[in-house]
């Protein structure tokens, strides 16, 4: 019987919440929301996508990264690094389909041959926007599964 007792997830290790707001693995891409460098209001949407290894950063408003000029910008690395403080490497790699020594947005992007392809910011800014609803919520005491990605170490 107790094997089929729940066990938690292991609590999210330190991932830089100001720098890396948001980022999760879905519908077969790392993808996530980044600040930007320089300016306090603006975010980046910054995407990897499994198999094809295929990549791409613009803001949350689909203006195309500067940064990115056929090879991962910084804010792709700055996802990827805070994916894996955050998940742990292997669990990146295993959902990138990528050997754990790749771990980085070279790395990722280089073991899988992919370029540049645009992929609206909507798509992926919707879900942040989605989740931080929850923040809104009045707090009770109940752990919100949908939160865990939120947690700080
Ligand atoms: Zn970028």
């Amino acid at each position: 019987m107790s094997s089929f007792v729940a066990h938690p997830r292991p609590a999210p290790k330190k991932r830089n919440l100001a720098k890396v707001p948001f980022v999760e693995v879905f519908a077969g891409r790392l993808q996530g929301v980044v600040s930007s460098g320089s300016s306090g209001d603006r975010v980046y949407v910054s995407l990897i996508q499994a198999g094809t290894g295929n990549f791409y950063c613009s803001t949350n408003n689909n203006r195309p990264c500067g940064g990115l000029r056929g090879s991962p910008c910084k804010h792709l690395e700055a996802l990827v690094t805070n994916a894996i403080a955050q998940y742990g490497a292997e669990r990146v790699c295993r959902a990138m389909g990528v050997p754990e020594d790749t771990a980085s947005a070279w790395g990722i992007v280089n073991a899988l041959g992919g370029s540049a392809q645009k992929v609206e910011a909507g798509e992926v800014f919707a879900r942040f926007l989605d989740y931080l609803r929850y923040v809104e919520l009045p707090s009770d005491q109940q752990a919100r599964p949908e939160m865990a990605w939120f947690v700080t170490g």
